[in-house]
Parts: C-alpha cells; structure tokens; sequence
C-alpha cells in the first residue's frame, strides 16, 4: 500500500485521549500514537469517490480514499454515463481507462410506446455545443477502473477494504480525527477536509444531523444479455408499453443490461405483462437470456438532502441525492460533484469555510432541477392518470415537431443544462402541444376536464420549484455574510 503522508506523519501527535469523541461515531485511540495527517480523507471509492480524489488531487490536496469494498457483478447500479460526465470524466484524465476496460460509446435514447413502435430517437448530437458521445460498461468493471486509475496518480493514496467508522467533528479550524477500519485493527488519520462519498446510506452525513426528504422504495432487478438483439444499438432504450417502465443499453460489445423496475413487494420473476413491452427479436433474447444468466438487483429509494455541508464535511454523489434511475443522471451527477468541490476549494492553502459554502451553492440548483425532473419524467412517460397520459401525449408531439425540443429535453436529461428556468420553461411547452391533445384520441372528451386540472396542478407545484428552498435561501446568505466578513 503506497502512502503520501504530509507533516503530521513524522511528527508526535498530541494526546489523543483529548480529542473530542462525543457523539461522533469515531473511537479515540488512548496513548501517544503516531498518527499520519492528509489534506482530505474521501470516504468511499466509488464513482463520486475517486473522481472527487482525482479533482482534489489534481489541486495539490494530498488525499486518503478509504473503500469498504467495491460492489461485485451482483449489484445493479449506473452503467450508461451522459456525455457531460464522459467529458468531465475525460479532463481529468479517467475517460481513457474506462474506453481500455470495453467501454461502449451511447449516442442518446430512444422511447418506445409499445411493442410495435419504431421509437422515438433523442440524440446527444441535438443537444446545443457539448460532446456528443457517452459511454457504458458494467458498473462493477467501471468501478474497479475508475478506482485503479486515481491510485496511480500522485497525491493519492488508497486504502482498500477500509471502512471508516467515524470521524471527530474539526473544532475551531483544527483536523478531524478519522478512524479506519482495516481488517483486525482500526487505523487513525487527521484530516481538514472529511468527503463523504459513501452512497445512498451515508452515516457520516447522518451523523452530522443533515435531514433528508425520501421517497417511496422500490426495487430494480436486471440481467446483462450476451448476444441480445437490441432496436438501436448504441443508444439507451426506455421501454413505456407495460405497467412500469424498462430500461435497456449495450454494457459491452456483446452483452445488453436490462432492468424492471418492481414494488417492494412484488416477486421478481418477470411475467408477461411486462414482457409484452419489448419488441421482437429483442423479447425472444431477453426470456432466453433470463433463464441463462444471473439475476442482479438493487433497492433504490429517490432523496433529496436539506443540505450538503456540515462543518468540515463535504457530502458528494449519491449520498448527497439520488433520483430515479431512469434519467440515467447519478454518475453524471457524482462527477460533477467531485469537480464542483475541487473548484470551489481552490487550494489546500486556502480556508476551507468559504470554499464548502461556494460548493453548497453551486450543487443546490442543479440538485434542485435534477430532483424536479426525475419525477416529472418518469410520470410524463409511465403514469395512467389522464393528466399524465395529455402530457405524455404533449412531449411526443414536442418531440416529433421539434429538433431544437428535443435537443433541450436531453440537455436536461443528460444534466448538460441543469437550469430549473429552463425546465420550467420547457414543461409549459410541453403543457402546450398537450392541450392540443384533448378530444383527439389522448384523453377521451369525459375525461378532459379532470386531465387539464390535474396538469395545471402538476405545473403548479413545479413553478413552487423554481423558487430556491429556505435552506438554499440561508446558505446563499451566510455565504454572502462570510464574503463580507472575510474583506474586512
Ligand atoms: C438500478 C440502478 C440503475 C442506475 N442506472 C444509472 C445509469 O444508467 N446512469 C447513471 O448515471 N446512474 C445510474 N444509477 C445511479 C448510479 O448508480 C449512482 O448515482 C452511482 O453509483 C453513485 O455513486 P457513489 O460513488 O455516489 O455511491 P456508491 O456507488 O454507492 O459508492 C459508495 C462507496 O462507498 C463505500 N463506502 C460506504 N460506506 C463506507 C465507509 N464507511 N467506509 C469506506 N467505504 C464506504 C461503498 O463500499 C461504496 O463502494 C443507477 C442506480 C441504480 C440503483
């Protein structure tokens, strides 16, 4: 194990018997023990983890990531990365491995009503400025690459299989006291900078009393196909025609992922009703493949935290949100954090108060958008309601008019444009062409009204939306006081 240690490592540590420990889930050690110090301790190695490690490290910050342990084959999660995260990926020099390890390029989505439906194509290429290429390949290969590829760099080191157990809230400015779990014995570091990249669960945000709103639960089960004879290879298909939706992409040269999103409670056999959305030969490979190839799946709950910054604790990636799978946003996302931190700190000389505020306030709107849109489109394409199925109704006819609305629909998809105006203003057009909709065969005539009052509530509680939250609100105006404070 390579390690980058700063000033501290050589340096007698102060008693730790004295450190603060109350509450904070990390045990102290007791006696004089030689404690090695980093600039920030990244905890978790997945996706958020090592891009965050990478972007630190590439501003001089010498960094620690701990990782419990990488998820095996078994454990359903992102495959399919837009093409702003390809970008940003490709900047900081991890785009490269991801291509060697089998990665396959995307070139967008397509939606398919039914069965019999040719789909319809959204492609990267329509989005204004930007790549237009993305990539996939299975999340555990993805994983493994990415965490590879930040160890060899300087600045970095890796402790894998080290789960950390806690760490001591910074008093006044000073390190906090990180311990580490590695096998048997339990590991202590201080750091001024704790990154919480631990995923959905994060303890480290709960423990630092961050509230978060929650969704329903539900669960995802999926199988990678070999040989499966997708629509359109290359771009990722949304299947719409059963009672949820179904999302399918190449994860390699010759093997498909596909995934079925179930209640809680529902079995994970998959009967035909749901079947009967794909499309022939694609149908016919998937029953052949499920009964030849291991299942995967995963729980997945949508949430959105108060806040993303307590004291000297980033939380970056999913345990900082997650939304619905099915805008395929969250390694986009998990990137952009890690870029977004590392801007914002600037430096590992230079304070860290003013540099968390700055990245709060750059994540909270994009946070905002991306929370908006998950639902709204995941009930645009799949709801029953009559509202849902005008709207529907609205966004394909959008779709099939306008290059230019489709090209936007994906700039916010793709998180390329993370602007809640922009959103909202595209949902009223889409309200638009779905007013068109009433007594042509989207919603019959009896059911107009109920259709068009519920969308006009939809489209209200959105609007609520693009008013920033209290606690957005307060951040930007402590932000604002430490600017000031700081200049005089
Ligand atoms: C079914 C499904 C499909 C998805 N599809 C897509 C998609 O196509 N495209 C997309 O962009 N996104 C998709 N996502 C979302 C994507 O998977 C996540 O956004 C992304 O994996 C989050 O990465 P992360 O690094 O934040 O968290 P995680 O991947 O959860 O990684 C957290 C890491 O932290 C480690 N860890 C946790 N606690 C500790 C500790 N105390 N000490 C040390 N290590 C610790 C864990 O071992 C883990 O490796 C999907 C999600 C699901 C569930």
């Amino acid at each position: 194990m390579q390690m980058h240690p700063t000033s501290c490592e050589h340096a007698p540590t102060a008693p730790l018997a004295s450190a603060p420990s109350a509450g904070s889930g990390c045990p102290v050690p007791h006696g004089a023990v030689e404690t090695l110090h980093f600039d920030a301790v990244v905890v978790g190695g997945g996706i958020a983890g090592s891009t965050t490690a990478a972007a630190l490290a590439d501003r001089g910050f010498k960094v620690l990531i701990c990782e419990a342990g990488l998820p095996s084959k078994k454990r359903l999660a992102g495959e399919l990365l837009h093409p702003p995260g390809a970008a940003e990926l490709d900047a900081l020099g991890l785009l490269e491995p991801l291509k060697a390890a089998g990665g396959v390029p995307v070139y967008g989505f397509a939606i398919f009503k039914n069965a019999a439906d040719p789909g319809t194509v959204l492609s990267y290429s329509e989005i204004p400025g930007g790549r237009p290429i993305g990539i996939a390949l299975e999340h555990a290969v993805l994983t493994r690459t990415l965490l590879d590829a930040t160890r060899a760099r300087p600045n970095i080191t890796v402790w894998e299989g080290g789960r950390v157990l806690g760490a001591t809230p910074s008093v006044v400015g000073s390190p906090s006291m990180v311990a580490v779990r590695m096998g048997e014995s339990v590991r202590h570091v201080t750091a001024r900078l704790i990154v919480s990249a631990e995923g959905r669960a994060s303890k480290l945000r709960e423990e630092a009393g961050i509230q978060t709103h929650d969704e329903a639960p539900f669960r995802m089960v999926g199988w990678a196909i070999e040989g499966a004879r997708l629509p359109l290879p290359s771009y990722g298909h949304v299947f719409i025609g059963g009672p949820t939706p179904i999302l399918a992409y190449q994860v390699s040269k010759d093997s498909v992922r596909i995934m079925f999103e179930l209640g809680m409670d529902e079995s994970t056999e998959i009967g035909p009703e749901l079947l009967a959305a794909l499309p022939e030969p694609f149908r016919r490979d998937v029953i052949r493949g499920m009964a030849n190839s291991p299942k995967a799946t995963a729980r997945f709950q949508g949430f959105r935290p108060e806040r993303v910054v307590a004291n000297n604790l980033a939380v970056v990636g999913d345990a900082g949100g997650c939304v619905h799978p099915l805008i395929a946003s969250g390694m986009s996302f998990c990137i952009a954090d890690g870029v977004r931190l590392a801007a914002s700190l600037k430096d590992p000389a230079t304070p860290l108060t003013e540099g968390l505020q700055s990245y709060e306030m750059a994540r909270s709107g994009p946070m905002r958008t991306r929370s908006a849109l998950g639902p709204a489109m995941v009930e645009a394409l799949c709801s029953k309601e009559p509202s849902m199925r005008l709207l529907r109704h609205g966004l394909f006819r959008y779709w099939s008019g306008s290059p230019r609305g489709r090209g936007a629909s994906m700039g916010l998809l793709s998180t390329r444009e993370d602007s809640m105006v922009v959103m909202a203003r595209e949902y009223a057009i889409v309200c638009a062409h779905a007013l068109v909709g009433v007594g042509t065969g989207a919603v019959a005539r009896r059911e107009a009204i109920p259709a068009i009052r519920g969308l006009v509530q939809r489209t209200a509680e959105l609007a609520k939306g693009v008013m920033p939250s209290r606690e957005e609100l307060e951040a930007r105006a402590l932000g604002a006081l430490g600017r000031v404070g700081a200049r005089r």
